[in-house]
Protein backbone atom coordinates (compact mmCIF):
# COMPACT_ATOMS: atom_id res chain seq x y z
CA UNK A 1 0.00 0.00 0.00
CA UNK A 2 1.21 3.40 -0.92
CA UNK A 3 0.02 5.38 2.49
CA UNK A 4 0.31 9.45 2.98
CA UNK A 5 0.75 10.36 7.05
CA UNK A 6 -0.87 13.98 7.47
CA UNK A 7 -1.05 16.13 10.19
CA UNK A 8 0.57 19.30 11.80
CA UNK A 9 3.89 19.47 13.14
CA UNK A 10 4.22 17.76 16.07
CA UNK A 11 1.06 15.21 16.19
CA UNK A 12 3.99 12.18 16.37
CA UNK A 13 3.69 11.82 12.43
CA UNK A 14 7.17 10.74 12.50
CA UNK A 15 6.86 8.36 15.25
CA UNK A 16 3.84 6.81 14.02
CA UNK A 17 4.95 6.35 10.56
CA UNK A 18 8.05 4.87 11.68
CA UNK A 19 6.10 2.43 14.25
CA UNK A 20 3.86 1.33 11.39
CA UNK A 21 6.77 0.95 8.71
CA UNK A 22 8.23 -1.89 10.84
CA UNK A 23 4.93 -3.69 11.01
CA UNK A 24 4.25 -3.36 7.77
CA UNK A 25 7.75 -3.74 5.96
CA UNK A 26 7.62 -1.05 3.69
CA UNK A 27 9.73 2.19 3.74
CA UNK A 28 9.36 5.18 5.47
CA UNK A 29 10.29 8.36 3.27
CA UNK A 30 10.33 11.27 5.66
CA UNK A 31 10.85 14.37 3.51
CA UNK A 32 12.19 16.55 6.06
CA UNK A 33 14.32 13.41 7.65
CA UNK A 34 15.69 13.66 3.90
CA UNK A 35 16.12 17.04 3.59
CA UNK A 36 18.46 17.31 7.28
CA UNK A 37 20.55 14.77 5.67
CA UNK A 38 21.01 17.35 2.59
CA UNK A 39 22.25 19.99 4.78
CA UNK A 40 24.26 17.61 6.53
CA UNK A 41 26.00 16.26 3.51
CA UNK A 42 26.14 19.79 2.42
CA UNK A 43 24.61 18.96 -0.70
CA UNK A 44 23.00 21.46 -3.47
CA UNK A 45 19.99 20.85 -2.35
CA UNK A 46 20.87 21.00 1.58
CA UNK A 47 21.62 24.26 0.88
CA UNK A 48 18.79 25.54 -0.53
CA UNK A 49 16.57 24.22 2.00
CA UNK A 50 18.23 25.28 4.77
CA UNK A 51 17.30 29.00 5.09
CA UNK A 52 13.89 27.62 4.95
CA UNK A 53 14.16 25.34 7.35
CA UNK A 54 15.28 27.30 10.21
CA UNK A 55 12.83 29.73 9.68
CA UNK A 56 10.39 27.33 9.69
CA UNK A 57 8.92 27.92 6.38
CA UNK A 58 8.21 25.20 3.80
CA UNK A 59 11.17 24.50 1.75
CA UNK A 60 9.99 25.33 -2.46
CA UNK A 61 7.97 22.77 -3.93
CA UNK A 62 9.84 22.31 -7.22
CA UNK A 63 12.82 21.12 -4.42
CA UNK A 64 11.08 18.81 -2.50
CA UNK A 65 8.95 17.39 -5.36
CA UNK A 66 12.42 16.46 -6.97
CA UNK A 67 13.49 14.83 -3.84
CA UNK A 68 10.54 12.57 -3.61
CA UNK A 69 10.79 11.74 -7.69
CA UNK A 70 13.93 10.32 -7.20
CA UNK A 71 13.19 8.24 -3.78
CA UNK A 72 9.72 6.51 -5.16
CA UNK A 73 11.97 5.11 -8.38
CA UNK A 74 13.97 3.14 -5.55
CA UNK A 75 13.76 -0.82 -5.54
CA UNK A 76 12.26 -0.99 -1.60
CA UNK A 77 9.16 1.16 -2.93
CA UNK A 78 7.96 -1.34 -5.34
CA UNK A 79 5.84 -2.82 -2.24
CA UNK A 80 4.41 0.33 -0.51
CA UNK A 81 5.78 3.21 1.44
CA UNK A 82 4.49 5.77 3.91
CA UNK A 83 4.62 9.30 3.15
CA UNK A 84 5.76 11.46 5.93
CA UNK A 85 5.62 15.11 6.07
CA UNK A 86 4.83 14.73 1.99
CA UNK A 87 2.69 16.70 0.72
CA UNK A 88 2.58 19.58 2.31
CA UNK A 89 1.03 21.92 -0.34
CA UNK A 90 -1.81 21.40 -2.41
CA UNK A 91 0.80 21.93 -5.12
CA UNK A 92 3.04 18.54 -3.97
CA UNK A 93 -0.30 16.56 -3.53
CA UNK A 94 -0.75 17.08 -7.58
CA UNK A 95 2.80 16.57 -8.60
CA UNK A 96 2.12 13.54 -6.23
CA UNK A 97 -0.97 12.30 -8.15
CA UNK A 98 0.84 12.28 -11.58
CA UNK A 99 3.81 9.73 -10.34
CA UNK A 100 1.71 7.51 -7.56
CA UNK A 101 -1.21 5.59 -6.78
CA UNK A 102 -2.11 6.77 -3.30
CA UNK A 103 -4.19 4.38 -1.14
CA UNK A 104 -5.07 5.87 1.87
CA UNK A 105 -4.26 9.26 3.53
CA UNK A 106 -4.34 9.07 7.43
CA UNK A 107 -4.70 12.26 8.81
CA UNK A 108 -3.55 12.80 12.31
CA UNK A 109 -5.38 15.61 14.10
CA UNK A 110 -4.46 16.84 17.48
CA UNK A 111 -4.99 20.63 18.66
CA UNK A 112 -2.66 23.53 18.84
CA UNK A 113 -2.57 23.90 22.59
CA UNK A 114 -1.31 20.58 23.11
CA UNK A 115 1.17 21.11 19.18
CA UNK A 116 3.04 24.28 21.23
CA UNK A 117 3.18 22.30 24.53
CA UNK A 118 4.35 19.34 22.09
CA UNK A 119 7.10 20.72 20.04
CA UNK A 120 8.88 23.33 22.51
CA UNK A 121 9.23 19.96 24.70
CA UNK A 122 10.70 17.75 22.15
CA UNK A 123 14.77 16.90 21.87
CA UNK A 124 16.04 14.96 18.98
CA UNK A 125 18.91 12.28 18.74
CA UNK A 126 21.28 14.01 16.15
CA UNK A 127 22.66 10.77 15.27
CA UNK A 128 19.72 8.66 14.61
CA UNK A 129 17.03 11.31 14.22
CA UNK A 130 15.05 9.67 17.22
CA UNK A 131 12.09 11.98 19.10
CA UNK A 132 12.10 12.50 22.59
CA UNK A 133 9.74 14.65 25.02
CA UNK A 134 11.40 16.51 28.04
CA UNK A 135 8.64 15.39 30.22
CA UNK A 136 9.54 11.78 29.75
CA UNK A 137 13.19 11.87 29.84
CA UNK A 138 13.34 12.01 33.87
CA UNK A 139 16.55 14.73 33.03
CA UNK A 140 18.75 12.22 31.22
CA UNK A 141 20.07 13.93 27.71
CA UNK A 142 21.09 10.81 26.08
CA UNK A 143 20.02 8.81 23.66
CA UNK A 144 18.54 5.20 24.36
CA UNK A 145 19.35 3.81 21.09
CA UNK A 146 23.41 5.35 20.56
CA UNK A 147 23.94 7.63 23.75
CA UNK A 148 24.56 10.47 22.05
CA UNK A 149 23.64 14.02 23.84
CA UNK A 150 20.28 15.11 22.68
CA UNK A 151 19.67 18.53 21.14
CA UNK A 152 16.65 20.82 20.00
CA UNK A 153 16.17 21.09 16.65
CA UNK A 154 16.06 24.89 15.70
CA UNK A 155 13.34 24.86 13.84
CA UNK A 156 11.22 23.51 17.59
CA UNK A 157 12.67 26.49 18.95
CA UNK A 158 9.41 28.35 20.60
CA UNK A 159 9.09 31.30 18.72
CA UNK A 160 9.39 29.17 15.48
CA UNK A 161 6.66 26.44 16.70
CA UNK A 162 3.81 28.92 16.12
CA UNK A 163 5.32 30.14 12.47
CA UNK A 164 5.20 26.28 11.54
CA UNK A 165 1.35 26.02 12.98
CA UNK A 166 0.78 29.47 10.85
CA UNK A 167 1.96 27.37 7.73
CA UNK A 168 0.68 24.24 8.64
CA UNK A 169 -3.35 25.89 8.66
CA UNK A 170 -2.60 28.24 5.22
CA UNK A 171 -0.81 25.54 3.30
CA UNK A 172 -1.57 22.05 4.41
CA UNK A 173 -4.58 21.72 5.84
CA UNK A 174 -6.46 22.20 2.65
CA UNK A 175 -5.08 19.03 1.71
CA UNK A 176 -7.76 17.23 4.44
CA UNK A 177 -10.40 18.43 1.40
CA UNK A 178 -8.34 17.65 -1.08
CA UNK A 179 -8.44 14.22 -0.25
CA UNK A 180 -11.60 14.21 1.62
CA UNK A 181 -13.16 14.59 -1.83
CA UNK A 182 -10.74 11.67 -3.68
CA UNK A 183 -12.20 9.56 -1.04
CA UNK A 184 -8.63 8.62 0.75
CA UNK A 185 -8.84 10.67 4.19
CA UNK A 186 -8.71 8.15 7.18
CA UNK A 187 -9.42 10.51 10.75
CA UNK A 188 -7.55 9.16 13.52
CA UNK A 189 -7.18 11.42 16.68
CA UNK A 190 -3.44 12.07 17.74
CA UNK A 191 -4.78 13.55 20.72
CA UNK A 192 -4.46 9.72 22.36
CA UNK A 193 -1.54 7.93 23.78
CA UNK A 194 1.08 6.87 21.64
CA UNK A 195 0.13 3.07 21.36
CA UNK A 196 -3.77 3.98 20.89
CA UNK A 197 -2.32 6.19 17.60
CA UNK A 198 -0.80 3.70 16.48
CA UNK A 199 -3.71 0.64 17.08
CA UNK A 200 -6.02 3.36 15.40
CA UNK A 201 -3.89 3.56 12.53
CA UNK A 202 -3.82 0.43 12.05
CA UNK A 203 -7.84 -0.23 12.17
CA UNK A 204 -8.40 2.32 9.22
CA UNK A 205 -5.61 0.88 7.31
CA UNK A 206 -6.56 -2.44 8.08
CA UNK A 207 -10.32 -1.41 6.22
CA UNK A 208 -8.47 -0.72 3.04
CA UNK A 209 -6.14 -3.99 2.89
P1 LIG B 1 9.53 17.76 9.40
O1 LIG B 1 10.70 16.99 9.91
O2 LIG B 1 8.58 16.93 8.59
O3 LIG B 1 8.80 18.52 10.49
O4 LIG B 1 10.10 18.85 8.39
C1 LIG B 1 10.99 19.85 8.84
C2 LIG B 1 11.05 21.00 7.85
O5 LIG B 1 11.49 20.52 6.57
C3 LIG B 1 9.73 21.69 7.58
O6 LIG B 1 9.42 22.67 8.54
C4 LIG B 1 10.00 22.30 6.20
O7 LIG B 1 10.82 23.44 6.30
C5 LIG B 1 10.82 21.21 5.53
N1 LIG B 1 9.95 20.24 4.82
C6 LIG B 1 9.77 18.92 5.10
N2 LIG B 1 8.90 18.35 4.24
C7 LIG B 1 8.50 19.35 3.40
C8 LIG B 1 7.59 19.42 2.30
N3 LIG B 1 6.89 18.34 1.90
N4 LIG B 1 7.44 20.62 1.67
C9 LIG B 1 8.14 21.70 2.05
N5 LIG B 1 8.99 21.71 3.09
C10 LIG B 1 9.18 20.54 3.76
ZN1 LIG C 1 20.23 8.13 18.68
Amino acid sequence: MNIIFLGPPGAGKGTQAQLICQKLGIPQISTGDMLRAAITNGTQTGLEAKAYMDAGQLVPDAVVIAIVKERLQAEDCKDGYILDGFPRTVEQAKALSEIADIHAVVNIAVSDESLVRRLSGRLVCPVCGAPYRTDRLGGETKCAVDGATLIQRDDDKPETVLGRLQVYHQKTAPLIDFYQREGLLRNVDGAQDQESVTGAILTVLEADR
